[in-house]
């Protein structure tokens, strides 16, 4: 069985769930995980990591974490020293700014923003969506190790058994690039690309004022973040960091309910590959429909209420 390489991101000793989707997707497709981890807190998050498979977690401390240019020579070595056929990373912001890195010193493609992954003849092969979501690409590479990004919400975490043996790599090379602050303008809002639930809200919610109903069904799930069509955000009634679609973020969660929203091309290019689509629309001919697994024609200001009711209730009896 081949090995791969998954970065795994950790924030203070708490695995993100991208990387567990990571290592799922690695897994899913036959191959043994390795995590690889780094910064503060990584032998504390490689420590409760226990995704099934994983027996072996590479933790990288030292100045090194800091910079990714450091930190994916880091990786690469660890690729070629474990004789891995792959490395993948999630296709958050850090995997976006990691991976290439990674790829370039491996002399490999990388595939970015991956939503399928499987074994093929003595390789493996990676879907993706092409042309703003319009037609799904199957690729495979020629390379010695497949290199890829993977697209959050999409791939299934595995359940736990044991814990992984660690080993700690120190990356006493400060790299190029250093990242010396980070600045967290939301903490407490979760990230659109990253929630399971995703209610967005368009033009056809009048104004900014609008989005009251959305926030509140929003906070009836629990987990869900609010989202918002480009019109919307030109409009300044919604931040850029919500947007979704061609120019902002690509958002695959369980469950995304569009409300007031036309469907257009470019906002479906970052909510297509979603679990669930349900459009909330006056305009029964509203091209949103045509992506959307539930439908409900009718005023958002009546309807998304209402919902919030019913989603609070189910709540309240679970
Ligand atoms: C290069 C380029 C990149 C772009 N990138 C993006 C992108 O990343 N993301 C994005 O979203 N767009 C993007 N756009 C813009 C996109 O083409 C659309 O203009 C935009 O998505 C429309 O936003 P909307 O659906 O909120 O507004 P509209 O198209 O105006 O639709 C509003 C909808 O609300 C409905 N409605 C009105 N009142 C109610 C009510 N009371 N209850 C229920 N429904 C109601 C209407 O029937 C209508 O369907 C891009 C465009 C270009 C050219």
């Amino acid at each position: 069985m081949s090995n791969f390489v998954v970065f795994v991101e950790q924030v203070g000793g708490k695995l993100r769930q991208s990387g567990l989707e990571c290592l799922g997707a690695a897994a899913q497709a036959g191959a043994t995980p390795i995590a690889a981890l780094a910064g503060d807190g990584a032998a504390d998050a490689a420590a409760a990591l226990n995704a099934q498979g994983v027996q072996t977690a590479v933790c990288f401390d030292g100045p090194g974490t800091q910079s990714p240019d450091a930190l994916a020579a880091g990786l690469a070595e660890v690729v070629k020293a474990k004789g891995a056929q792959g490395f993948l990373a999630a296709a958050s912001a850090h995997g976006r700014d990691l991976a290439p890195r990674v790829a370039a010193h491996l002399d490999a493609v990388l595939f970015a923003d991956i939503t399928g992954l499987e074994s093929a003849g003595s390789g493996y092969q990676v879907t993706r969506p092409w042309l703003a979501g319009k037609a799904i690409a199957t690729l495979t590479s020629s390379a010695d190790v497949l290199c890829a990004t993977t697209r959050l919400n999409v791939f299934p975490t595995l359940p736990g058994s044991g814990t992984p043996s660690v080993e700690t790599q120190t990356l006493s090379d400060a790299g190029k690039a250093r990242i010396t602050g980070v600045e967290s303008k939301a903490a407490a809002k979760l990230d659109v690309s990253e929630a399971s639930v995703v209610v967005s809200g368009g033009r056809g919610l009048k104004e900014a004022e609008g989005f009251g109903i959305i926030e509140e069904l929003a906070s009836a799930f629990g987990d869900a973040a609010v989202g918002a069509s480009r019109a919307v955000v030109d409009l300044g009634w919604r931040p850029h960091s919500e947007q979704v679609g061609q120019t902002g973020k690509t958002v695959s969660p369980k469950l995304y309910i569009a409300v007031g929203i036309s469907g257009a091309i470019q906002h479906l290019a970052g909510m297509k590959t979603s679990g669930t689509i349900v459009a909330i629309n006056k305009d029964a001919d509203a091209p949103i429909f045509k992506v959307a697994d539930y439908g409900i024609v009718g005023d958002a200001f009546e309807v998304v209420p209402a919902l919030t009711r019913a989603v609070a209730e189910i709540k309240a009896q679970s």
